[in-house]
């Protein structure tokens, strides 16, 4: 019989109600397996975990605020989400379990790191032996590309040293049919999807081609984004460290920009719809001048004004002292109005819209009508992306990464499906694979967040407030 416990998307409760229903019983049938990792011979597991079902009711932990809704707001106005943390009892048994991982979509900080985090709880918290990797995304679920990679803690032992991924990645469709037979031609019972958007929407098409087979597989991923946009999470892993990351380029930039007359530097950061790098790394930074985000709704003529004012007024109360250069940041995804060709630049292999490259159409684009005005200057332009996606975590994500493997690990052998784990309020919590893809966070570009940047900066705050308009249009 199907006892997998999928993690429930049903609406939740209406807020008044104060004690929450559980989600749904824990999979402890007559013969599910104690677990080691509650009762094992190693220290025994913090009391604050819950041994069994926690189930959490979402207004003490979310709402949180985006500036676009999800497109049903009152089906999600209460949700529950349960505590991560291992379980009393087991539904997979340890000893015959055949768990398969992946890597899909692009690099991130931290990949590696999570495979440990995984593959280590896997085999020393509960003894599990056979962990196989599959190279290259979701293509090494498919026989005809398919190249396995033996995962265990000697394989694994020096991964968390080095950026990139041990499994390879890809993007681009697999039928999930295909990938559903070689899961069950392996007997694999556990799948863990390590991805974006797309990977997490390909984790849910396998487990409804193994759930209408009566295939009973646990599907957990564990969701990666650099941009940290992920619905409902307080922080995905990658984030921080893109952040510290782009700390030494925009350091350069700066140089470069005071080192001449009308000096602009300009420097590009991730964030194809959601701008939380470039404001997070520009408040790091301290010297940024001017933000440029998806969010925003910006014109070429404001930035040239911008950077005529910042050439030519005198800073307050300094009748003799120009401010004489300009830090821009700008966000892959900022200023695609402006610098797409009209009918766009098609899709990528796995569906995703191509985006025009604002950073050198802004650099060509500003010394243009900058000259077209008479003013002498010189731009210099720093794209660090590749550097950033394959960096070495910093300690922070490091510490954040083993967590959610570990959390991904306990969860799996639990019985868990259709779901990933994350944080919440500071909480691991699982939440429902269909939640988490329904909408992207962005930034508010009223929040107080924003603000401080805006604060700190002196970026005119007309191109933030004409910007408004577009951030609640979108999505
Ligand atoms: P990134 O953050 O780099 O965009 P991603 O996981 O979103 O990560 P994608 O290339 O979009 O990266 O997707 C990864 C894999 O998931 C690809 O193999 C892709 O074909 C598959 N995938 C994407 N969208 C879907 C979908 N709607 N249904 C099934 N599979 C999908
Ligand atoms: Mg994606």
């Amino acid at each position: 019989s199907f006892k997998l416990v999928r993690v429930s998307d049903t609406p939740s409760p209406p807020p008044n109600i104060t004690s929450p229903t559980p989600l749904r019983l824990p999979a402890t049938g007559p013969d599910s397996t104690p677990s080691p990792a509650t009762n094992g011979s190693q220290s025994p597991l913090s009391t604050n975990t819950p041994s069994s079902e926690g189930s959490l009711a979402l207004p003490r932990i979310i709402p949180i605020r985006t500036s676009s809704p999800s497109p049903h707001p009152d089906a999600f106005a209460s949700p529950l989400v349960e505590k991560a943390g291992p379980r009393a009892a087991l539904y997979w048994d340890p000893k015959t379990v055949r768990v398969a991982v992946v890597t899909c979509g692009g690099l991130c900080p931290g990949l590696n790191n999570v495979i440990r985090g995984l593959v280590n709880t896997l085999w020393y918290r509960y003894g599990v032996q056979n962990i196989f990797g599959f190279k290259y995304g979701y293509e090494g679920l498919n026989p005809a590309t398919s190249i396995e990679v033996p995962l265990n803690p000697w394989t694994v032992r020096d991964i968390h040293n080095f950026g990139g991924s041990i499994l390879g990645s890809s993007r681009g469709p697999q039928d999930p049919k295909i990938m559903a037979d070689f899961l069950s031609s392996k007997n694999i019972r556990i799948l863990f999807t390590i991805g974006g958007d797309g990977t997490q929407k390909g984790a849910k098409s396998i487990f409804k081609e193994c759930e209408q087979r009566g295939y009973e597989i646990s599907v957990v991923g564990i969701p990666k984004t650099i941009d940290n946009d992920l619905a409902y999470c307080d922080r995905t892993f990658g984030f921080e460290t893109a952040v510290a990351q782009a700390q030494p380029p925009l350091l350069a930039a700066h140089e470069e920009a005071r080192g001449a007359r009308n000096g602009i530097g300009i420097v590009k950061l991730m964030g194809r719809d959601s701008g939380f790098i470039a404001l997070h790394a520009s408040l790091g930074s301290g010297d940024v001048n001017l933000l440029l985000l998806p969010e925003m709704n910006f014109t070429m003529e404001q930035i040239v004004d911008y950077c005529v004012k910042r050439f030519t007024e005198p800073v307050r109360g300094m009748s003799n002292t120009v401010r004489d250069h300009v830090l821009i940041v700008v966000a892959e995804g900022a200023g695609q109005n402006l610098c797409t060709p009209s009918g766009g630049l098609g899709r990528d292999k796995s569906g995703n819209q191509v985006y025009g490259d604002i950073g050198v159409w802004l650099k060509s684009e500003l010394g243009k009508q900058l000259k077209a005005r008479g003013i002498e200057h010189s731009i210099k332009y720093i794209d660090p992306s590749y550097t950033i996606r394959a960096a070495v975590v910093n300690a922070s994500d490091a510490a954040f990464t083993l967590q959610l493997g570990q959390a991904a690990a306990h969860c799996a052998l639990a019985g868990k499906t259709d779901c990933i784990v994350g944080i919440v309020n500071g909480l691991f919590v699982h939440l429902p694979i269909s939640r988490v893809i329904e909408f992207r966070k962005k930034v508010d570009l009223r929040g107080p967040t924003f603000q401080a940047f805006l604060d700190a900066s002196g970026m005119p705050i007309d191109m933030a407030r004409q910007s408004e308009h577009k951030s609640a249009e979108q999505d």
